[in-house]
């Protein structure tokens, strides 16, 4: 009997080492505002075979507000901003007054501000090793909560020593090499904002974050990996043209009024001091023209931005393109000659990303409609064949046929 349970053991423990799949590859690339049609433009050889090798999205849709903080920390945690915490790229947890801002490395590195759990901490409880290559959030100082190899953030990191340092993980020993790996590059983002979306110079950042995957897949062909990677393209937000013509001064709005104010110009925060709330409410709704006035409480589930504590009780939201300004903001606004902006109407198409992904999990030369950003999470779980957290906001059902 004995002899016969060994017997059948060994054939289990050889017919499992038959079937194992080899552990995935995949690298998660955000280009920084770079709008959904930015990929259609005709300038971009490398990602048009992108497609051609998988798949497409006609755009990706973010979380409200359209920001880069709260939208790269959906993705990697599959949640609404209002789940995971991070509300804005900059806020005040109104209870204690500390604020949180994407240029203080202090509060990016403090992980009380982040709640949810990253993609990255979710595959290395279950022995996936991750790395980050710049992504917002990876940079916490508990151990648990950044993945095992990260870098700083460093704005003026020339692209290739970027891709090469995504180069040297991949060729560690099998035993200490990671297998989940984020990479950022901001080009797309700040010409964005400089010139405008149709701008000369935003054309040329997509060339150039376009030579960037082409370097990427010359440099997987040299290491031989260039089959057995996974690449996801995402971005976090698109742009909208702006105007100083198309302004709305808030502070002469609530002139008399006391109140705070967070956010920047596409949606504000107002904390009214005291017992306003109405006042200063019926006040803003009186003025309706050119955005939308919300009381916390009250706004639409379609944006699902109204349960976080940190959320000030007022939410107003600019129409696309307009600039919710104060009398300091605007004479601000007028000197930098800004031609473009993000952080509206997460429904908006101007708004959406992109979304291209080949490699060996995904179909051929296959194009879908929109899909959401807090689907990548347990679209990431699904290749790792791993288990997805269960209070998450993002659905495998609404994304997983782009999968063989
Ligand atoms: P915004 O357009 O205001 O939503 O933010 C974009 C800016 O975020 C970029 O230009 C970068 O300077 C900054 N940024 C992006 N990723 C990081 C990061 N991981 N750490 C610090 N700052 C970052
Ligand atoms: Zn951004
Ligand atoms: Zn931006």
């Amino acid at each position: 009997m004995k002899k016969i349970l060994s017997f059948y053991f060994y054939l289990f423990i050889f017919t499992s080492f038959l079937t194992a799949q080899p552990k995935p590859y995949v690298l998660l690339i955000s280009f920084d505002g770079f709008r959904w049609d930015y990929a259609n433009r005709g300038i971009t050889p490398n990602l048009d075979k992108m497609k051609q090798n998988g798949v497409s999205a006609s755009s990706l849709q973010p979380a409200f507000p359209t920001k880069t903080f709260p939208n790269h920390y959906s993705i990697i945690t599959g949640m609404y901003i209002d789940h995971h915490g991070i509300i804005a790229n900059h806020f005040i947890n109104p209870f204690t007054d500390e604020v949180y801002k994407l240029r203080d490395t202090n509060a990016v590195r403090n992980s009380k501000w982040y709640l949810g759990e990253p993609f990255w901490t979710t595959a290395e409880r279950q022995g996936i090793i991750s790395a980050s290559y710049f992504w917002p959030g990876s940079e916490q100082r508990l151990s648990y909560r950044h993945p095992t190899y990260f870098e700083r953030y460093d704005h003026h990191r020339p692209h290739k020593t970027s891709v090469n340092g995504v180069i040297n993980w991949l060729q560690l020993p099998q035993n200490v090499r990671p297998h989940f790996i984020t990479l950022y590059f901001h080009d797309t983002d700040d010409n964005g904002h400089k010139y405008g979306p149709n701008s000369q110079q935003v054309n040329s950042a997509i060339s150039s974050l376009d030579s960037v995957i082409g370097y990427l897949n010359k440099k997987l062909t040299e290491i031989k990996m260039k089959d057995s990677v996974d690449i996801i393209l995402v971005s976090d937000h698109g742009m909208t043209e702006i105007s100083p013509k198309k302004v709305i001064n808030i502070e002469k709005i609530l002139k008399g009024f006391n109140y705070k104010i967070e956010g920047e110009k596409p949606f504000l925060l107002i904390k009214p001091r005291g017992y306003q709330i109405d006042s200063v409410y019926n006040v803003l709704k009186k003025h309706e023209n050119h955005y939308k006035v919300y009381k916390r409480a009250e706004m639409p589930d379609y944006f699902h931005y109204s349960e976080n504590p940190f959320i000030f009780p007022i939410i107003v939201v600019a129409d696309l393109g307009w600039s919710l300004v104060t009398n300091s903001s605007l004479k601000k606004f007028i000197n930098q000659n800004s031609k473009g902006n993000h952080g509206y109407d997460n429904h908006q198409l101007d708004m959406h990303g992109v979304f291209i992904a080949t490699g060996p999990h995904f179909k051929k030369n296959y194009r879908t409609g929109t899909v959401w950003n807090i689907d990548i999470y347990p679209l990431l779980c699904k290749i790792f064949n791993i288990i997805p957290r269960s209070n998450i906001d993002g659905k495998l059902d609404r994304i997983g046929f782009i999968l063989k």
